[in-house]
């Protein structure tokens, strides 16, 4: 059954042609351009529970989900009431507030590596102070990190492996001298020679990973990768730095790190904390949190960091979850089940394809049956996706409009939209492999 629901979006299309005159690419971020999949972008009116409801007046199955930052829904009354409140009290201080101690407390307590915190504007922000600090506290200058990872877009890791495993990242971007990621060395997912081998010379501050890669659509990590890079980076005394910023508070109420048993000295956080308000947090140990200023030497700072709409947004969400840790495991079968579904699906009309689930993050790979690294992920139909996509658009459901985007589950999916979406989607499969 296919509906003619989104088949136009006039509205939004209106909106584009007004917003690519203003905005680069119609957008605030590349992504929403839709430029991989082609047609234009739907504008977003409001959102309630799964659904996001578009100025064309069509209400989707939402599994963009803010690109994670949502975990329990689309203006979850209890997180709409805490921004309420703050804002009410005021948007915005030179001063600490009780809620910052709060959030800090809250965090502290439920990510196992973190002692210390410090609250940021943005993912970005968090991993590139992470990295600032592990430079500090290890007085070396280089930085590993994995091809297919995306750890925000500060200069130093917008680069691309260069032939084999370069030693020097080469800028992915203009606009960053080559000296700036000079010092950034590519390694492999899920490939802990790779890793080996760049340690080596003893040059190395800190490994940076997302401890279950998320945008290469979604890679756990094999058994041994995570606790072996805790032992090489143990054995060359380089910092093993988590970036959970969207791993953080999806993948299990830990983290990835509280998953998989594995400790990184620093983590890096965001999306889900700040409840879909724009905040982020880094954190560790004490002693190394306390080389932060005014403690310590190492600069980092923020004129809204801690803002009140955010660090309310993040405690009620938080609290939220610490409250129910039940949601995990419902994700978890969520996850399973779409994978099961969609990967009979895809048997049965013969696509190649493969499935993956990490608590609330999924990815669907289409063009190639393993998923364990970029190289593999490189292989990816780009063309297949962008036609599923847009049958899955035709049919209500909204997925991220990239094949190298994971999908999102939030917990307003669970009874209900998320049966409805996998008909869609499983209706959709069959249209693409027509
Ligand atoms: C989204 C993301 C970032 C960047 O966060 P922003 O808030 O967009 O700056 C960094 N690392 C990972 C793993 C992410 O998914």
């Amino acid at each position: 059954m296919r509906s003619e629901l989104a088949v136009k979006r006039e509205a939004s299309a209106t909106w584009q042609r007004r917003a690519i005159e203003v905005m680069p690419g119609g957008v605030n971020s590349p992504v929403r351009a839709f430029r991989s999949v082609g047609g234009n972008p739907p504008f977003a009116e409001s959102g309630r529970g799964a659904y996001l409801k578009t100025v064309d007046g069509d209400d989707l199955i939402d599994f963009v989900a803010s690109w994670g930052a949502l975990i329990l829904g689309h203006a979850r009354p209890e997180v709409v009431e805490a921004i309420e409140n703050a804002a009410r009290s005021g948007s915005s201080f030179g001063v600490s507030t009780a809620a910052e101690v709060e959030l800090a407390e809250l965090i502290c307590s439920l990510v196992p590596s973190i002692e210390m915190v410090r609250l940021v504007n943005s993912g970005t922000e968090a991993t590139a102070s992470a990295v600032r600090l592990a430079r500090a506290a290890t007085g070396r200058p280089a930085v590993i990190k994995f091809e297919g990872c995306y750890h925000g877009h500060a200069d130093a890791f917008l680069v691309r492996a260069g032939s084999g495993l370069a030693t020097f990242g080469e800028p992915s971007s203009p606009g960053i001298p080559a000296s700036t990621t000079a010092h950034t060395r590519v390694a492999r997912f899920n490939d802990l020679d790779s890793v080996a081998e760049l340690l080596a010379d003893g040059q190395v501050a800190a490994v940076i990973v997302e401890p279950v890669a998320g945008n290469m659509g979604c890679i756990p990590p094999l058994p041994d990768f995570l606790p072996g890079l805790r032992s090489l980076c143990d054995t060359s005394g380089a910092l093993l730095v988590f970036d959970e910023v969207m791993t953080g508070f999806r993948v299990a109420l830990g983290g990835a790190q509280g998953r998989f048993g594995v400790r990184p000295d620093l983590t890096a956080l965001g999306k889900v904390m700040a409840g879909g308000t724009p905040g982020a947090a880094y954190g560790g140990s004490s002693e190394l949190m306390r080389m932060i200023s005014p403690d310590g030497p190492v600069y980092q700072a923020g004129t809204l960091a801690g803002n009140p709409i955010v660090t309310a947004a993040g405690l009620a969400t938080l609290r939220y979850l610490a409250e129910h840790p039940g949601i995990y495991e419902r994700f978890e079968s969520a996850g399973a089940e779409c994978s099961l579904r969609l990967e009979a699906v895809l048997s049965e009309v013969g696509l190649p394809g493969t499935v993956s689930h990490v608590g609330g993050m999924m990815g669907l790979f289409l063009g190639i049956e393993d998923a364990r690294n970029w190289d593999d992920v490189s292989g990816l139909d780009q063309d297949l996706f962008g036609r599923f996509f847009g049958a899955a658009l035709d049919r209500g459901v909204m997925l991220p409009p990239s094949p190298f985007e994971a999908w999102f589950l939030m917990e307003d999916h669970l009874d209900g939209p998320l049966a409805a979406a996998l008909d869609a989607l499983a209706d959709a499969l069959r249209e693409t492999a027509e």
